[in-house]
């Protein structure tokens, strides 16, 4: 592990002070939070009861769950890399065992696989810059016990293929679901596409909560009876202990400012982001040095993420950004060639598809805030960047 003199200093508020500065920004939480009042009262009640630990909120936040996704089962925990590590656990992976996921992709996705002890294997990505399920089953080994696809920016992956290499190698699938809440693919919802979903409420996600919380959905019973134990000491009751396990809980207290949002501003939320993110299309749709991913029929898309690949992306960030608009970069290095990933023996050109499109890929902000004459200066100052001469 690469030592540094000091531990890293938290950046992450620094980072939304940054962003705030644009006018066009992908900051948006004030405006998100603005009725905070109503969430405070429901926040004094529950002070009042004492309810803090998996509390009625908790249980009414995975009824809503499996109301919206049409998942039997909803598990709350403390955040979308434990309801991953955890699903993985479930599953029995640990050390020998390797796990396939993208190299583009959030870095929690990896973390939560490599903290069971297990190998995490990559995979390259395909035009839709998920998961390429050919390249899945190009590096699955004796040794493979599981899939986690990620539905990369709110787009679901193909999943049928997986599904049939899941069911000839003995493989569970565990969806990376943190940024598709409520998408789906060929009518079956995000979080039921797997053994589970797991899916993310951090404050920069589609359904957000104040500091960190995440869930598990299933179907099984299995998975539902074990991870109801694992995220709680594995008690079957106050003295019974069944299995040694974690302590990963979903707050009573973050349950209530999601329940909050389910309740208002949800559908909101995904009909704003589709909504913005089909009129940029519109206006992109003739911009040739622009490459937007593919969007099959059969998905629907929440666009957590608006990205597309675009030539001389590097020097048109910051002309955007001169401009008032907060483009960024999700993300700008692969997994593979990470620091962290040095003991995993990749090299540069391992997976063409994920460092292309790192090196070329670009996110504009399409939340529920952005307005349509946003989206119009975005599309216009992009155009306006490639009329120029290239010097
Ligand atoms: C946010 C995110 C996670 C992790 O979620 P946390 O709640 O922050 O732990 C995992 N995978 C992806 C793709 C994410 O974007």
């Amino acid at each position: 592990m690469p030592t540094s003199p000091e531990p890293p200093s938290s950046f992450l508020l620094d980072q939304y002070r940054q962003t705030g500065r644009f006018p066009i920004n992908h900051n948006y939480l004030q405006g998100q939070f603005a009725d905070y009042d109503e969430i405070f009262k429901e926040l004094a009640l529950l002070v009042e009861r004492g309810d803090f630990t998996l509390g009625q909120p908790v249980k009414d936040f995975e009824e809503r769950i499996c109301g919206l996704t049409g998942a039997r089962f909803c598990i709350g925990v403390g955040s979308g890399t434990d309801a991953i590590f955890l699903s993985l656990k479930a599953a029995g992976v640990g050390p020998g065992d390797e796990v396939i996921t993208t190299p583009y992709t959030f870095y929690a996705t990896v973390g939560a696989i490599a903290t069971t002890g297990a190998r995490p294997v990559f995979a390259d990505i395909g035009p839709d810059l998920n998961l390429d399920p050919r390249k899945v089953a190009e590096v699955i080994t004796e040794r493979t016990r599981a899939v986690v696809p990620v539905h990369w920016s709110g787009l679901p992956c193909d999943m049928e293929p997986l599904w049939e290499l899941a069911s000839q190698h003995d493989l569970k699938i565990v969806e990376d679901a943190c940024h598709s809440l409520c998408g789906s693919y060929r009518g079956r919802s995000t979080g039921r596409l797997g053994w589970t979903g797991c899916f993310s409420l951090h404050p920069l996600k589609n359904l957000n909560v104040w500091g960190d919380g995440g869930f598990i959905t299933t179907d099984e019973e299995e998975a539902r009876d074990r991870l109801s134990l694992m995220r709680n000491h594995g008690l079957l009751d106050r003295d019974t202990c069944a299995v040694w396990a974690y302590n990963s809980r979903l707050d009573s207290l973050q349950a209530v400012v999601a329940n909050h949002l389910i309740d208002k501003k949800l559908a909101h939320i995904t009909s704003s982001r589709q909504r913005n993110a089909h009129r940029l299309d519109e206006l992109l749709a003739g911009v040739e040095e622009i490459h937007l991913p593919e969007r099959p029929p059969d998905r629907v898309h929440v666009f957590h993420l608006y990205c597309f690949k675009a030539q001389r992306r590097d020097q048109l960030i910051p002309f955007l950004q001169e401009h008032g608009v907060d483009a960024k970069i999700h993300y700008p290095l692969p997994m593979h060639l990470q620091p962290a990933a040095a003991d995993l023996g990749y090299q540069k050109g391992d997976f063409p598809q994920a460092e292309a499109t790192c090196e070329s890929v670009l996110s504009l902000p399409v939340h529920e805030f952005i307005s349509d004459s946003s989206l119009e200066l975005m599309a216009q100052k992009i155009k306006e960047f490639y009329a120029r001469p290239v010097r």
